[in-house]
Parts: structure tokens; C-alpha cells; sequence
């Protein structure tokens, strides 16, 4: 049976993904793993992926993080997954499970 996912060519694992990323607080999640400081409408924090010091930046209007020293970049769905090292999939599972949604 088709359902009305497959049929209008929409995946539905993108789809709880970007629901993951709208509804997450990106800051909030990077805080669990590494120390965050704001400085203005960003905040700075160690890289867990690269460990280089105050390189890692979350822009929380944009849903972002990038570091400027490894260069990883990403929403908040891909941090979770690339940091306790699962898919993508999971991590946004993990993410409105907490929530609550
Ligand atoms: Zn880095």
C-alpha cells in the first residue's frame, strides 16, 4: 500500500528531521557536551569534535554551529548525531523525545 508519503515523494525521515531542528533549542542541546558563553546574539564555546578552545560558534536565530578551526558545521540534528555517533534519525528521535513532541 502507497501511502501518502511515498506518493507525494516526501521522506519521511527528513521530515521528522527538520521537525527535530524547528522545534530544538540548539544552544541548549550543544551546552550538554561543552561549555557555552554568550557574546551577543552567538555564544563561543570549546569544539568537542576538534577540542580547539572558544572556536566552536552557535547561532541559535540561525539553528546553526560552525567551528572555524575543524570547520564542522551543521543544525542541531547533525551535532547530536555526529557527537554520540549515530544516525541522523535517531538523534532527532532522541530530540523530540525530550521535548516532548
Ligand atoms: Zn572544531
Amino acid at each position: 500500500m502507497v501511502g501518502m508519503r511515498e506518493r507525494y515523494g516526501i521522506n519521511p525521515n527528513k521530515v521528522v528531521i527538520s521537525r527535530a531542528v524547528f522545534l530544538s533549542n540548539i544552544a541548549k542541546e550543544i551546552f550538554y557536551y561543552t561549555d557555552l558563553v554568550r557574546e551577543g546574539s552567538i555564544l563561543c564555546g570549546k569544539c568537542p569534535f576538534c577540542l580547539g578552545r572558544a572556536t566552536l560558534i552557535v547561532a541559535p536565530k540561525k539553528k546553526m554551529f560552525y567551528c572555524i578551526r575543524c570547520h564542522e558545521y551543521g543544525n542541531v540534528v547533525y551535532f547530536v548525531s555526529k557527537v554520540r555517533s549515530a544516525r541522523l534519525i535517531d538523534a532527532a528521535n532522541w530530540l523530540l523525545t525530550e521535548y516532548k513532541f
